[in-house]
């Protein structure tokens, strides 16, 4: 969708391990395999919701285990297994120890998704878990942040 006339789009940013996403062996570890992905579909069901109200799902994930060619494969499947919630997934698959743009708590890799959906940050929230997300998403300026364990309520800033 473009934008017209100044207005300016408003996204959904989700966290996709713990809130969206599981792994169907043990529901903690991360996902190799495509068989592995498990899929809380209530959330999905919730987030359609506001889909349908003109937000854009962008999901974003954390996967050193994977290759590159690989990632993009379980995004894929991800997206298929929520009857194509997402826009878009993105992700960082480098290990814990390299140096790259596209880790928490670096912002890059969300102020990519937000020019390029042009998204009005007033207007946009991320679903996280905890600290460390939130300190992700204060970086990329985004003031509306949720809780995975209190996925409807609004966390006061
Ligand atoms: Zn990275």
């Amino acid at each position: 969708m473009l934008s017209i006339g100044g207005v300016m789009n408003r996204a959904i940013f989700v966290e996709l391990d713990g809130i969206i996403r599981f792994n169907v062996l043990n529901k903690i570890s991360m996902i190799k395999s495509i068989g592995e992905i498990g899929i809380y579909t209530d959330r999905v069901n919730t987030l359609r919701e506001l889909k349908e109200l003109g937000f854009k799902i962008l999901g974003i994930a954390y996967q050193p285990n994977l290759d590159q060619d690989f990632s993009a494969e379980v995004a894929l499947a991800t997206n298929e297994k929520t009857a194509f919630l997402f826009d878009e997934i993105v992700w960082c698959n480098h290990s814990f120890n390299e140096t790259c743009f596209c880790k928490k708590p670096d912002p890059s890799l969300i102020e990519s998704l937000i020019s390029k959906y042009e998204l009005d940050l007033n207007e946009s929230v991320f679903i996280g878990m905890g600290n460390k997300d939130l300190v992700y998403a204060l970086n990329a300026r985004i003031k509306n942040f949720f809780f995975r364990d209190n996925f409807f309520v609004r966390n006061e800033l």
